[in-house]
């Protein structure tokens, strides 16, 4: 077989690409385990039967065809108002690309901002694609850190962007559940304006937010020239498998990126995107609604882990999940991970699937029913005590 390119052999740079635990639970409960996933970030619900009936119509109606290549009009002038609605920023349609997820767009904006060889900044702990991403292209990631004392927002001494041409922001963050508030984003902003780097700011979790507000880095001052906003129904609208997200970007990256999707995925389903604009058309309730069994089960974490004596909860101010520090028992973030699965059937995800600098930290989707979820936080708080209980006496007999 003649070698395969480097751009597909070294996306996860000879590691793991970090989903074991998920790939080991389903394969328990394909063995007829029963196991509570909290792993992946995908809600309990279903697409809603009213967005089904949508998809059906346009289906049914005929749209079942090669569809515009940047998305529909339609669905494109959706956005744009939901992005000027939210954002305060004047978004027109030529300033959006449809793509099969956020997770296309994501890889849009980078293709759109880097060079093979050229350096590409993350934040870690980061969502575990990113620095695939970046290699995927012929990109080097650069592994920035923000702390867990600083709330995990990152302070202008983390930012170092020498070099860079890019900087991807995630917030609410996945896995923290961090959102940047207006300081942390003058800072970034001052970062990338110096670097004059692309901001890619991933917001898939806009809908989310617990705590602070929403702000929109394109709304600070000529940001908006500087930055891509990647968006998706996934989570917002419960869509994860209809593949459906956006790119908001300059319009002559939007343009050139079109480019790229005709010789790429050659757009999205004309059913799908239709399904998208009517979802979109119920407006913020419906996004509310999808969200809100994430923040009762986040204040469940909250009050479930309150002064506990072994597992430190960082608090969430957004996104569907949170993140416990498990380092005071000993093990790391997979091992006990793993052992969860094995001995509790509850798979969670190791920290160190996000960076080292989520290290001995689970990341807990909060997404099964909330009677569930409370087992599952009892479980794994009586899991950590006899495991740093374990680990005393084996350093008091040393
Ligand atoms: N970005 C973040 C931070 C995510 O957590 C995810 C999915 O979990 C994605 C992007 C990709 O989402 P999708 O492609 O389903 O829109």
């Amino acid at each position: 077989m003649p070698l395969l390119s480097k751009r597909i052999t070294q996306i996860n740079d000879g590691g793991s690409d970090g989903w074991e635990i998920l790939y080991k639970s389903r394969r328990m409960i394909a063995d007829g385990v029963h196991v509570t996933q909290l792993t992946i970030g995908e809600h309990d619900i279903k697409t809603s039967p009213r967005i089904l009936e949508a998809m059906d119509r346009s289906a049914r109606g005929g749209a079942l065809g090669y569809a515009p290549v940047n998305g529909t009009d339609r669905l494109r002038e959706a956005i744009a108002k939901r992005a000027t609605r939210i954002s305060g920023v004047e978004t027109s349609p030529e300033n959006i690309l449809v793509t099969p997820g956020g997770q296309a767009a994501l890889f849009a904006a980078h293709a759109a901002a880097l060079n093979p060889g050229e350096k590409a900044a993350i934040i870690a702990p980061y969502y575990a694609t990113y620095a695939g991403v970046i290699r995927n292209l012929g990109a080097v990631p650069k592994i920035l850190t923000a702390r867990s004392e600083n709330g995990f927002q990152p302070m202008a001494s983390d930012l170092d962007l020498e070099g860079c041409r890019s900087l991807l922001i995630n917030s609410p963050s996945n896995p923290t559940g961090a959102v940047y508030g207006r300081e942390t984003l003058e800072t970034i902003s001052k970062a990338v304006k110096e670097a004059n780097a692309w901001l890619i700011s991933d917001e898939v979790y806009d809908a989310q937010i617990w705590e602070g507000r929403y702000i929109s880095p394109r709304n600070l001052p000529e940001m908006s020239e500087q930055t891509f906003v990647i968006g998706s129904m996934s989570k917002s609208h419960a869509m994860t498998g209809s593949r459906i997200g956006w790119l908001i970007a300059p319009r002559a990256a939007i343009k050139a990126l079109t480019e790229q999707a005709t010789v790429t995925t050659y757009g999205v389903p004309g059913y799908i995107q239709d399904a998208a604009e009517f979802a979109l058309s119920l407006g913020p309730e419906f996004e509310e609604e999808i969200a809100a069994p994430f923040r009762r089960r986040r204040d469940l974490a909250d009050a479930a882990f309150q002064n506990d004596p072994v597992i430190r909860l960082i608090p969430a101010q957004g996104a569907m999940y949170v993140m416990l520090d498990i380092r005071a028992t000993g093990l790391s973030g997979i091992g006990f991970a793993d052992r969860l699965l094995e001995e509790h059937h509850i798979a969670v995800m190791p920290g160190e699937s996000f960076g080292e600098a989520a290290a001995g930290h689970l990341r807990v989707a909060l997404t099964t029913n909330d009677e569930e979820m409370e087992a599952a936080f009892q479980t794994i708080k009586s899991f950590a005590w006899r495991l740093s209980e374990q680990s005393q006496r084996h350093s008091a007999a040393q």
